[in-house]
């Protein structure tokens, strides 16, 4: 029987009905009645343009359904926790560095609470936030003095404008990078108001080069970490404590020398089977006079910018206007601290967990994916466990890869069902190679093993 639109509008159910079911009142406890009456407002006039359009009117239940679905993606969270089944270690897109169970709580205990911040409690007034990571920089990269700014790019920047605006600073043309986000060595140089004197050529830079350019002008020379790219062939260039040498041989006011290490490490990666990175300690004990590296690349720990150096120029570099504008925040100083902790105990391949994921042994990386393709393929899908390569990413170690086994699926279109996993809650970010979807142990923690099984189930079955 063909039924009258009007008919159809009067079996919509009315906004206190909906109010009153008990779905109803528990979504208003936990969204508010404003936004839940809104949603319901919000259903009933698109149930109208549809019975319009010629649907019939919608069941009650199916809109109380709808209006749970609808509440819950509202109030969702923007920024949410995902699973990282790509194999990158520190995956800028997906925020770099877990922190550590340590580093977690001692953020937890900063948050809720209060602290002492800027409070020196011997002295029982007003202190710096600058004493906080600083004893344990000194003492983890044997320098004199320590400073910790918002993130890296900030770092370069104050030391730059802190130590040598109006003056030059020497670096080589191979080393004028992009970091990526917008980060380009000459505009930080050019922002500072220092002035870049490049020498050398892209692949080649000698040791005169720089010793050459060198004028009355000269603050510093600087170098930069080839982060995210290498060179290969035909390609040389100063070491660091040959600019130290270089530096240290004018006569008067020698320039400075500036590394700016990008990633930074404490570790050895070689020893992980890695390509070496150059430690912070090393370049302190090169004799570079500024050093400035990431506290969420190799490091481990959360955002920051972390400046180490001679005292007299960190000094120098705490003084200025600009240290106050990119101040870390006391969540950022008690992870960092909490991470730093880590490495003076000698715990960071068992705590930190970047260092727990470069560390990871194939054999348990094959174990962890044969369990998952066991489920998988208990449940119909058409799994494999296969060998393939993790990378650590965050613009450092490029090109170097750590031995890994994937799991991979077989599905009719992989892209659709990549986009169905993004969508799971949490979402599961993998890779697509070869019409297969790849998920890579290394990055997933163990604790995540179920969700990521039951999204794979969720998106593929
Ligand atoms: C990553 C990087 C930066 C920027 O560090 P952030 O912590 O991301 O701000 C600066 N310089 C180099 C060489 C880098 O690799």
């Amino acid at each position: 029987m063909k039924t009258t639109p009007s008919a159809e509008y009067r079996k919509l159910p009315s906004v206190d009905a909906l109010l009153r079911r008990p779905e109803t009142v528990e979504l208003i406890a936990r969204f508010g009645a404003e936004q839940v009456t809104d949603a319901i407002r919000g259903l009933l006039a698109e149930s109208r343009e549809a019975i319009q359009r010629g649907e019939t009117a919608a069941e009650e239940s199916s809109l109380a359904a709808r209006l749970t679905v609808r509440l819950a993606a509202h109030n969702r969270p923007s920024l949410r926790g995902v699973i990282n089944a790509t194999g990158v270690i520190i995956h800028t897109n997906l925020g770099r560095a877990p922190l550590s169970a340590a580093a977690a709580q001692a953020i937890q205990r900063a948050a809720t609470g209060y602290s002492n911040l800027e409070y020196d409690i011997d002295a029982g007034q007003r202190g710096s936030r600058h004493t906080h990571a600083r004893q344990l920089l000194r003492e983890l990269t044997g320098a004199q003095d320590a400073l910790v700014v918002n993130n890296n790019a900030g770092a370069v920047f104050l030391v730059l404008a802190a130590l040598c605006s109006g003056k030059e600073v020497v670096i080589s043309r191979g080393e004028l990078v992009e970091i990526g986000g917008g980060f380009r060595i000459p505009d930080v140089l050019w922002q500072s108001g220092a002035r870049l004197v490049e020498v050398g050529t892209t692949n080649r830079t000698h040791p005169r080069d720089f010793a050459d350019a060198i004028s009355g002008e000269t603050a510093a020379l600087m170098r930069v970490h080839a982060s995210n790219f290498q060179q290969i062939g035909f390609v040389t260039k100063p070491s660091l404590a040959e600019l130290v040498q270089i530096a240290q041989a004018v006569e008067g006011a020698p320039p400075l020398v500036i590394d700016d290490l990008g990633s930074g490490t404490f570790m050895d990666t070689a020893a992980y089977g890695l390509a070496p990175e150059p430690t912070v300690q090393e370049s302190i004990a090169a004799g570079a006079d500024v050093v400035a590296f990431s506290g969420d690349k190799l490091l481990g720990g959360p955002q920051a910018g972390l400046i180490v150096g001679k005292t007299d120029y960190i000094e120098r570099i705490r003084r200025h206007p600009l240290t106050r504008a990119l101040r870390v925040d006391k969540l950022i100083l008690a992870g960092l601290e909490a991470t730093l902790q880590s490495y003076r105990r000698g715990k960071t391949a068992e705590e930190i967990p970047v260092w727990q994921m470069i560390a990871a042994t194939p054999g348990g990386l094959q174990t962890r994916a044969e369990a998952w393709r066991e489920r998988l393929t208990a449940a119909g899908l058409t799994a494999t466990v296969i060998p393939g390569q993790s990378t650590v990413g965050g613009g450092s170690l490029p090109g170097e890869t750590l031995p890994t086994f994937l799991l991979a699926l077989a599905v009719p279109r992989p892209d659709e069902a990549a986009a169905r996993l993004r969508q799971a809650d949490p979402p599961v970010v993998g890779r697509i190679q070869q019409e297969k979807l790849l998920f890579d142990p290394r990055t997933v923690a163990e604790d995540e093993s179920d969700a990521l099984v039951r999204a794979i189930l969720g998106a593929c079955t």
